[in-house]
């Protein structure tokens, strides 16, 4: 069932979605060569208790997850792109790490993923990581009032296809509000025109994710993190935005 909120829920949203864009700028500066994910997870947690958030990921566990996750913060390093569980390893030089937040605050949820480099990027990592950024910034542009949720899923879809990347619609956006999954479903591809109406509202997270050679992905024997076929890496951006009647407005914005 889809939810439209009040311009008072939506900013309850927002302030949920101010935490979240802190916690991944402090990650996203705190990755580094050398740094642990179990480090990185450590911190987000500190940030989740100081500030009196939920994680949302902690308790998951979804039909697709093999035990509760246990983590507060997904971690896909290199050719592991979504859903990354946290493990005992340190960041390499050149390494590509996503990394996507979902907190409540007060009882509102935000979600949001970056994905960084650390050290010296490879130039296909960057280009990779600049098509993602493009997609989730033409998705969000068409995320305006009288709109269908296939004009996002084709916004996404025409950057990707354009620089050459393929497209796997097995996991996309989602409704977000009290709980962090909810509808529509809001796929990586589709047609403009088609679909849910874009009404004021209507709070949904965008996350297109690409893979460098392949749209074919296998889950990790963690049972959870979900890595490319072919060993290529991936690249994941993803924002949770409001539509309003002025237009879409993006909830998770960092500083
Ligand atoms: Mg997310």
């Amino acid at each position: 069932m889809i939810e439209l909120r009040t311009p008072a829920e939506i900013e309850k949203l927002r302030a949920a979605g101010v935490f979240v864009g802190e916690v991944l700028t402090e990650l996203a500066e705190q990755a580094a060569v050398g740094v642990n994910l179990l480090k990185l997870d450590r911190i987000a947690h500190d940030m989740i208790r100081t500030r009196g958030a939920e994680s949302c990921y902690i308790d998951y566990h979804p039909s697709f997850g093999a035990s509760p996750f246990g983590k507060v913060l997904c971690t896909s390093v290199n050719d592991a792109v979504l859903h990354g569980l946290p493990h005992d390893y340190r960041l390499a030089d050149g390494d590509m790490v996503s990394l996507d937040f979902a907190a409540s605050v007060d009882g509102w949820v935000s979600d949001s993923a970056i994905t960084v480099i650390v050290g010296t990027p490879r130039p296909q990592d960057a280009q990779l990581i600049d098509t993602t950024t493009r997609a989730l910034t033409a998705a969000i542009n068409a995320a305006q009032p009288g709109g269908r949720i296939g004009d996002i899923s084709a916004a996404i879809a025409a950057v990707a296809l354009a620089d050459g990347y393929s497209i796997n619609t097995e996991f996309g956006g989602h409704g977000v509000g009290r709980t962090m999954h909810g509808d529509p479903h809001v796929p990586n591809n589709g047609r403009a025109g088609r679909g849910v109406h874009l009404d004021p509202g209507l709070v949904i997270a965008i996350e297109p994710w690409f893979l460098e050679t392949t749209n074919k992905i296998v889950t990790d024997r963690d049972g959870w993190t979900l890595r490319s076929a072919d060993g290529s890496r991936g690249a994941h951006m993803e924002h949770t935005i409001a539509i309003t009647a002025d237009g879409p407005l993006v909830l998770s914005a960092r500083a």
